[in-house]
């Protein structure tokens, strides 16, 4: 279906008339089990001899056409759908991770991966070094022969970076790891990693996918170029115990990455996305491109009324002729740098606070990539567990607030901003 363009393969990749029913849109099969045909199939399958259905801990017709629409979006081979964007990660780096072993990633991240790359990791035996990822001599530096992948996000959260993808994929190709990107704040529309050089793309599907703030979702897309036989990836070059022996890579070709993330990963982890989530993201991801270019308009417009109020110290949405980014923005992100950034306040922590509390049309949440505009304070939710240093490195300083522009009236939000500000620096 890739020879498709955007608009269209986001209503149809991966969706084909049900072949039981010829229902038109995809069903939601809500069954945790399949009717083996007899005991020989039931053989093949479990061998994975078969491709097919056998429990929806690791398959489940629904969720297969949400990773089939993703991939082709993210122009990978092949997808493996997790029940929520923090699943998503963790399952990414397992197949690639050992007792000892580290990835190196950029410190501008989602409060949570912080949290998850350097508390949870430790108990597996896995670490993270983190560096500024605009430093690129740093980057490798940071890299040692234990080291398993670069971890970065398109536009890093909480806003106002973009991040040099081709730069960073020439030195994990260089050093033979995979370069893992998080396309959550951007989204395929805005950027395709995997044509940038990246390896495997990481979403939480919970944000501008599904679009809606229903149901949270992940995913892994696989861009099926990484040649996991040389030699730092035994999981998948290896003899694989779980499976009498089968090697995943030499067996699975290009698809050896996806198959491990299903048979091995979501059959023993079980991070697995539901149908009914399933069924709620691939609504949202039908009208993904016309709300990504509402986003961005929106964006555009408000930060660029935010940056001249007398309230407002800075802002820093890359789409502003004002950002370091503005360039690599272009570059990167063409049709536009997404819709979330951070303001700057001159009243400091309280007059955050008080913004806060006297938004109206704005919703005062931990989410991003709703259709309604939010807001949070960083420094006191999302990225509270953080040292100061870390949240100053994260961009969550306790001076700024973070906005994720919805796609309303962009006058409203305006007007809302407009009113908040005025009674915050009273
Ligand atoms: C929300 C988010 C996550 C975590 O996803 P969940 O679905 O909440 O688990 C990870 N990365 C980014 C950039 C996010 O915005």
């Amino acid at each position: 279906m890739t020879e498709f363009g955007f608009d269209t393969l986001q209503i149809h990749a991966g969706a084909r008339p049900d072949p039981a029913t010829g229902a038109r849109q995809v069903p939601i099969y809500q069954t945790t089990a399949y009717v083996f045909r007899d005991a020989d199939h039931a053989a093949a399958l479990f061998n994975l001899q078969e491709v097919g259905y056998i429990y929806s801990r690791l398959t489940n017709p629904t969720v297969a056409a949400l990773g089939e629409r993703l991939a082709a979006l993210e122009g990978g081979v092949g997808a493996i759908c997790t029940s929520s964007g923090h699943a998503a990660q963790i399952m990414a780096l397992y197949p690639l991770m050992g007792p000892g072993k580290n990835i190196v990633s950029s410190t501008r991240l989602y409060g949570g991966t912080i949290t998850q790359f350097t508390q949870v990791f430790k108990r597996f035996g896995w670490s993270t070094n983190f560096v500024d990822t605009d430093d690129l001599a740093a980057v490798e530096a940071a890299i040692d022969e234990n080291t398993r992948a670069i971890f970065c996000e398109t536009i890093a959260n909480p806003g106002g970076y973009v991040t040099d993808i081709p730069a960073l994929a020439k030195i994990a190709d260089k050093h033979g790891i995979p370069l893992v990107v998080d396309n959550t704040t951007a989204t395929p529309y805005l950027a395709k990693p995997i044509e940038m050089g990246a390896t495997l793309v990481v979403h939480s599907t919970t944000k501008y996918l599904t679009g809606n703030g229903t149901v949270t979702g992940g995913a892994i897309i696989d861009s099926g170029k990484f040649n996991w036989s040389n030699g730092k990836f035994p999981s998948l070059s290896e003899p694989e115990p779980a499976y009498h022996g089968l090697k995943f890579h030499e067996t699975f070709g290009a698809l050896a990455y996806t198959f491990f993330g299903i048979a091995i990963g979501l059959r023993d982890l079980g991070m697995t996305m539901n149908p009914q989530a399933a069924h709620y993201t691939l609504m949202g991801i039908e009208t993904l491109s016309l709300r990504m270019d509402k986003h961005v308009a929106n964006a555009q417009k408000v930060a660029a009324w935010l940056e001249k109020h007398p309230a407002v110290e800075a802002v820093t949405y890359p789409g502003l002729d004002s950002s370091p980014y503005k360039e690599r923005a272009q570059r990167l992100l063409p049709k536009g740098a997404g819709a979330l950034f951070t303001v700057a306040l001159k009243g400091g922590y309280e007059a955050c606070v008080k913004l806060v509390d006297s938004l109206e049309l704005f919703s005062h949440v931990a989410n991003l990539g709703d259709a309604r505009s939010l807001v949070i304070h960083s420094a006191s939710t999302t990225h509270r567990q953080l040292t100061p240093e870390q949240q100053k490195a994260a961009g969550a300083a306790p001076n700024l607030v973070r906005l994720s522009i919805g796609i309303e009236n962009a006058d409203d939000i305006i007007a809302d901003l407009d009113q908040a500000l005025a009674k915050a620096s009273a």
